[in-house]
């Protein structure tokens, strides 16, 4: 147990244990009928004398806060109620420091339409706003002998911090699975991050100043923006269509601002789900080089592809140090790995390893050797493959669903893959007021003013992720929004 003794304090010692602990048992850090040590061993612990303990556990007792038991031992009791510390009411006031936070950065994240819905009622929904593969597809059986496998056989190797770039067995089949898909990236230049959220983290803490400009597509994935944002740089938007970001624009924009960073989603695009196509893959290696700006291409599902032909990542189109390129396991396999990686070249590489190592020393060594393990390139192929069918029976079924549930005049544009199907609801309809009426029909989804730099662009737009639902749960899904579409716009049908 650790509790900080002032030897020099005017407050005697038993005094100071006593309110080490109280403040323990307030705050919850020691739960009810956890049992406290005993006086002798905590006397031997903190190096004082037994009776000093025992008058601070009496102490603690006549407040209630403990009780003995004969022969057993002290233990924690259940609380009253629970204590209110600095409070008025029930809105707790807090200190000055915190106050201004919150003035200075609002939580953007916490206060979507969505996560107030999700927050307020806990119910079974049929949710098309997550963007992740289905957990029922996760292998859940086999990756917990692989981690048995590991602990038993790695032992201590698997549980200390391990390399800052990541566990170098894991990187070299990396190398292979992508060397398999025609991108050649050495074990060298890949640094293993906690998520691929986290390589969007350290490719800005290194590149990105207050002040600077950066180039995203409009729309965009949610929280690239929020974290932009968290930099206090100025985000300017490049349009999107079918084709992917229009590099068009792109060109026009370089006249006026250079930005420091261009985030790219060139492959089944969160949101829109299209793709960027190869001739503008070209165009925007060569403006990027001619203006002298990096690229981040973030290849969260390139490899979920339902039709058509792959497209070269940008990444091998880069003729060395121009792209940084981001992936991640959290889609293909399941997110709670925590295990994306970063590939790049020269300098920035060595800033980012650097970054790393400040932020978080290194990524979960255990779940890596547990990875390395269960993956084998094969294996990696075969798990794309059945995770291809299972998902392109369900694209398949809400393209169904949808024209048979919902108003003819809703537009989108069917992915070729990844998770998500944008769609432009009817004239007049509003994302966040729909999302609130099909909330109480149990339907979610993610209304699209998340991914604009200004929200109110989003309004008239939904992002319907389908990936995590099974075809039965699309179909009764898009039914109930189809029957609220219908009563939105005839509120009293005879
Ligand atoms: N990029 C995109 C486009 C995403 O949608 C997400 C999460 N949904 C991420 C990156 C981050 O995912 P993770 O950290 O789990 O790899």
């Amino acid at each position: 147990m650790r509790i900080s003794l002032d030897r020099q304090s005017e407050v005697p010692l038993y005094l100071q244990i006593k309110k080490n602990l109280r403040q323990a048992i307030l705050s919850g850090g020691l739960p009810a009928d956890t049992r406290l040590p005993s006086s002798r061993q905590l006397a031997r612990d903190l190096g004082v004398n037994r009776i000093t303990v025992d008058t601070a556990y009496a102490e603690l007792e006549a407040e209630g806060l403990v009780y003995s038991r004969m022969g057993s031992g002290t233990y924690v009791l259940p609380l009253l109620e629970p204590i209110k510390t600095h409070t008025t009411s029930s809105h707790p006031v807090w200190p000055a420091w915190q106050q201004e936070l919150a003035k200075n950065n609002p939580a953007r994240t916490g206060n979507s339409a969505l996560n107030r819905i999700r927050s307020t009622e806990k119910r079974q929904w049929i949710d098309f706003s997550v963007g992740v593969g289905d957990e029922r597809l996760f292998p859940e059986d086999e990756f917990r002998k692989v981690l048995q496998r590991v602990m038993r056989q790695d032992g201590v190797d698997a549980m200390t911090y391990g390399d800052v770039c990541g566990y170098a067995p894991l990187r070299q089949t990396i190398s292979q699975i992508f060397a398999s898909q025609g991108l050649l990236i050495s074990p060298d230049q890949i640094l293993i991050t906690s998520g691929s959220q986290q390589a969007l983290a350290l490719v800005s803490q290194v590149l990105l100043q207050p002040g600077d400009t950066v180039f995203v597509e409009s729309p965009t994935y949610g929280y690239a923006l929020v974290l932009f944002q968290s930099h206090h740089v100025r985000i300017m938007s490049v349009p999107v269509d079918d084709g992917g970001m229009r590099v068009d624009e792109l060109e026009k924009m370089l006249q006026q601002a250079t930005p420091k960073l261009i985030y790219t989603i060139p492959n089944f695009h969160n949101p829109t789900g299209s793709c960027l196509n190869s001739h503008r893959r070209r165009q925007l290696i060569t403006l990027a080089d001619r203006h002298n700006v990096p690229i981040m291409e973030d290849d969260f599902v390139g490899d979920l592809r339902y039709d058509g032909q792959a497209q070269p990542a940008l990444k091998s189109l880069d003729p060395g140090g121009r792209v940084i390129y981001v992936s991640t396991f959290s889609k293909m396999l399941m997110p709670g790995l925590r295990v994306g990686f970063l590939s790049a070249e020269g300098p920035v590489f060595d800033s980012l390893v650097e970054s790393k190592r400040v932020h978080d020393l290194a990524t979960s060594n255990l779940f890596q050797h547990a990875l390395h393990s269960y993956i084998t390139v094969g294996r990696y192929q075969a798990h794309l493959r059945v995770s291809c069918q299972v998902y392109r029976k369900r694209r398949d079924t809400i393209l169904l669903a949808i024209r048979r549930y919902l108003p003819a005049d809703v537009q989108f544009t069917p992915p070729a893959g990844g998770f998500f199907l944008w769609m432009k609801l009817p004239e007049g309809c509003v994302a966040e007021n729909l999302l609130e009426a099909s909330a109480r029909q149990g339907v979610l989804f993610a209304p699209g003013n998340e991914f604009f730099v200004s929200p109110q662009e989003g309004a008239s737009y939904v992002r319907l992720g389908f990936a995590s639902l099974t075809p039965e749960e699309i179909e009764e899904g898009m039914r109930r929004l189809g029957k609220v579409m219908f009563l939105t716009k005839h509120p009293n049908p005879l």
